[in-house]
């Protein structure tokens, strides 16, 4: 079998606990070679979804771990007459959650920085780890690749201090590194820009407010292309409410379930990030389904729906405020793209604001960015779709070649 170059190319790697997603993709055309989720690694039945120039391939099987995956992974491709190891493949952008106090700007890889992702975990203990084992094994597969971590904290570095800034004994503070670090950074960034560009302004000269409304979820505030303020904190679960994880909620509850409840902190950790928010609620993530149970009169779907939309208003509202002059409001990710009910509802009633969304335009789907509000809408309300593969294939490509 003849065997493909995928030069210029930059393998995007996204290592969850027990997932692994990929892309190839070409940062100048961004034309997206292949794409592929592996889920389910170490849980005995696990299963990769490859896609590769337009085929798809499922394939089930046991992966012990992330080794595995990536094994499993680069044989696909070599299946497909392409052999990754040895193509020219010009760089490997990782995704990092967790940047910690480190790091900041995208990074190349080496001992040192591995140390140090390392030394940040307890940080994101349900993050960084798995990000780590990714990078080792491609590390291992391919050593001869640049690799580049992309932090997810990154873009919110420099928020005002006051803005990051827990009213928490300041020493204790200090000493555990506890701070609100901001996530979902290479979406926010990339989408603000894009925002710019769409409406042919400067990057500089918009305050803008960007909902990342996906299975996690996030705001921010960027004030002149520089985020002031983000809903997630220390870790992702602080915000608005998610899939799966509450967002805001009183820490005395983590008291009285440990003390009432008799709960072990793992349990209310699960509890928090894997069975609350709009599942904890009406026993789905799937926002489609949520929509769909809320419109055929399902009171559990509604009341998710209810409180979701009242937390997002509520974020909206402080960060009018905090930003004074707000130029433009943009949705992202797979509810903000798609569910126009969500987009309609959180910007409802808000014309003496400045805000007056066009039920038509609203109504489009389409993958380009566009604008949703009236002619006539002081605040320009846009949807644009993220693509935090091609951003971190950039940086990737940035940093290993200055390019
Ligand atoms: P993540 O990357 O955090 O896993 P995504 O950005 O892919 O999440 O968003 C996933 C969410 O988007 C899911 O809740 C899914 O139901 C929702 N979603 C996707 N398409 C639609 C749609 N047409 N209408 C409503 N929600 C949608």
């Amino acid at each position: 079998m003849s065997v493909t170059p995928i030069d210029g190319s930059v393998l995007v790697v996204n290592a969850g606990s027990s997932s692994l997603k990929y892309q190839v993709l070409d940062p100048r055309t961004e034309e997206v070679i292949a794409d592929g989720l592996a889920e389910q690694i170490g849980e005995g039945q696990s299963r990769i979804k490859h896609w590769y120039r337009g085929q798809e391939v499922v394939v089930d099987g046991a992966l012990a771990d992330h080794d595995a995956a990536i094994a499993a992974v680069l044989d696909l491709f070599a299946a497909d007459g392409v052999d990754v190891a040895d193509s020219g493949l010009a760089a490997v952008g990782h995704r990092v959650v967790h940047g910690g106090r480190s790091f900041f700007e995208p990074t190349l890889i080496n001992g040192t920085v591995r140390s140090e992702i390392e030394r940040i975990c307890p940080l994101a203990p349900l993050h960084n780890p798995a990000n780590l084992v990714g990078i080792n094994a491609v590390t291992a597969l391919l050593p001869e690749v640049p690799a580049v971590a992309v932090f997810d904290t990154a873009f919110f570095h420099d928020l005002p201090d006051a803005a990051a800034t827990y009213a928490l004994d300041a020493a204790v503070a200090d000493e555990y590194a506890i701070r609100r670090y901001g996530f979902h950074g290479t979406s926010h960034e990339y989408v603000s820009r894009k925002t710019a560009e769409t409406l042919g302004r400067g990057y500089d000269e918009l305050n803008q407010i960007v909902l990342h409304l996906g299975n996690g979820a996030s705001m921010s505030a960027v004030a002149a292309g520089r985020p002031i303020d983000t809903t997630m904190g220390m870790t992702p679960v602080e915000g608005l409410v998610m899939g799966t994880r509450t967002g805001d909620i009183d820490a005395g509850i983590v008291f009285q379930l440990a003390r009432v409840a008799g709960m072990s902190i793992d349990d209310i950790d699960t509890l928090v990030n894997k069975r609350s928010g709009l599942k904890g609620l009406c026993g789905e993530n799937d926002f489609r389904s949520v929509l769909e149970r809320a419109d055929a009169g399902d009171e559990s779907a509604q009341r998710a729906y209810d409180v979701y939309l009242h937390r997002l208003r509520r974020y909206i509202g402080a960060y009018m405020i905090e930003l004074g002059r707000v130029d433009a409001i943009v949705f992202t990710a797979g509810v903000g793209e798609n569910a126009a009910p969500v987009r309609a509802d959180s910007l409802a009633g808000l014309e003496n604001y400045g805000i007056e969304i066009d039920a038509e335009r609203n109504a489009i789907r389409s993958a380009e960015p566009r604008v949703i509000s009236t002619d006539a809408s002081a605040i320009t309300v846009l949807v644009v779709p993220t693509n935090e593969e091609l951003a971190i294939a950039r940086q990737a490509m940035e940093v290993a070649y200055g390019s």
